[in-house]
């Protein structure tokens, strides 16, 4: 079934006002508020004004205003890297790249330089003078935005704005981690954290490619959704009184899975999963809790000769492939939409761990 396809009328309105909405915070996990603000009109080279429809919310957002991070971002900062919404204004040289009403969409990565040496590589997201939406520069939790054309992610006619927003971050992302993650068709793949945002995608992105899926996370909700995803199995990591021998006693041969994705937001999530991993086994550290280390005991490490490769967002031809993948259906993304000004209660659930699949606003209410 083709995801349903809906032009938002508000994308034929390219008209650029002077004040407009923004979701702010000024110090590092000060409050946000909503407020009006100047729409930046003097756009630099190379850039593009994207107005901004839907935004889905990460919990990347989350920890930008927690400062969960060794890396400082901007301050004040206008959060937001899954911005969704049309060109209204182009800076010099931007027309190369995008034209005034193109369906488009603002990733984490928000520029890259293009020339470096990760970025001749198409490693962008490793990019030296790399600028990250909702981080180091203003993201997509405003009704007008600012993003390199460049690097905006065309989006195709198929996808509504809405349903497109969380391919943006968590739908790249996992996509990516996916393909990193060494799996053949048949094989089981854990995902952990697979009832949030990016897991419930990543179970059905590793689905897609073949893979058996163990879901781990917590709660009826996100059990229900994992079924929904395609899981096979799904494990209770609160209830699980053994989580390594019931996540291999879940696998057919017994001897664990193949690969897994930690997408979850806890640091607990990254304890076991070294040791629950069959031999040549791959772990896909994606999720970033605060002060989260990965233990790796080395006897078993070379004797099962794993691998650990971590997985940061995507380039932008993985997101266009991102894109395409939902765009034919493959991918349903399960989304709750909310208006801007529920962004606090949004993170307060967010950061209790209340939210199944992605909750998405509407920048305009
Ligand atoms: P989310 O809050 O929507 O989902 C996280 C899920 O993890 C929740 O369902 C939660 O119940 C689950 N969880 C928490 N602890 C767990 C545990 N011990 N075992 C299993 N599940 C557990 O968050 P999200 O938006 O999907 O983001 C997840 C993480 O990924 C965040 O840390 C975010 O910053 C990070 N992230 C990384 C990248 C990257 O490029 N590497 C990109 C986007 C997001
Ligand atoms: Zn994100």
């Amino acid at each position: 079934m083709p995801q349903r396809s809906t032009i938002d009328p508000r994308e034929k309105q390219l008209n650029v006002p002077k004040r407009h909405k923004v979701a702010i915070f000024r110090e590092q996990g000060g409050p946000i508020t909503i407020e009006d603000a100047d729409v930046v009109h003097d756009l630099p080279r190379g850039q593009a004004l994207v107005r901004v429809i839907y935004s889905g919310v990460c919990h990347t957002d989350l920890h930008a205003n927690l400062g969960d991070w060794p890396v400082p971002n901007k301050l004040p900062l206008i959060g937001g890297h899954e911005g969704a919404g049309v060109v209204v204004k182009l800076g010099e040289g931007a027309d190369q790249h995008v034209k005034i009403g193109d369906r488009v969409g603002i990733k984490w990565i928000n520029s890259s330089c293009g020339d470096c040496v990760y970025c001749r590589k198409s490693h962008e997201p490793n990019c030296v003078k790399a600028e990250c939406s909702g981080f180091s520069v203003d993201g997509s939790f405003q009704q007008y935005a600012v993003a390199d054309a460049k690097s905006l992610t065309p989006i195709p006619a198929a996808l509504s704005l809405e349903t497109a927003a969380p391919l943006l971050c968590a739908g790249v992302t996992v996509y990516k981690a996916c393909r990193q993650a060494n799996f053949t068709p048949g094989d089981t793949v854990v995902i952990v954290g697979s009832g949030g945002g990016l897991g419930h995608l990543a179970t059905q992105y590793a689905s897609y490619m073949g893979a058996r899926v163990i879901g781990i996370d917590t709660g009826a909700d996100k059990k229900a959704l994992s079924a929904k995803c395609g899981a096979e199995v799904f494990i209770d990591f609160n209830q699980s009184k053994d989580l390594i021998a019931d996540i291999k006693a879940a696998t057919p041969d017994g001897l664990g899975p193949q690969a897994a994705i930690v997408a979850a937001s806890g640091a607990k999530a990254y304890e076991q999963a070294l040791e629950y991993l069959r031999p040549r086994g791959t772990l896909v550290p994606v999720g970033l809790p605060p002060n989260a280390t990965i233990k790796a005991d080395v006897f078993w490490t070379v004797f099962k000769s794993l691998s650990i490769v971590a997985s940061y967002v995507g380039n932008r031809q993985e997101a266009i492939e991102a894109l395409d993948i939902a765009a034919r259906g493959k991918i349903n993304v399960v989304s709750r939409t909310l208006g801007l000004t529920d962004l606090p209660e949004v993170y307060k659930q967010m950061h209790n761990g209340q939210i199944a699949g992605r909750i998405v606003l509407d920048i305009d209410r």
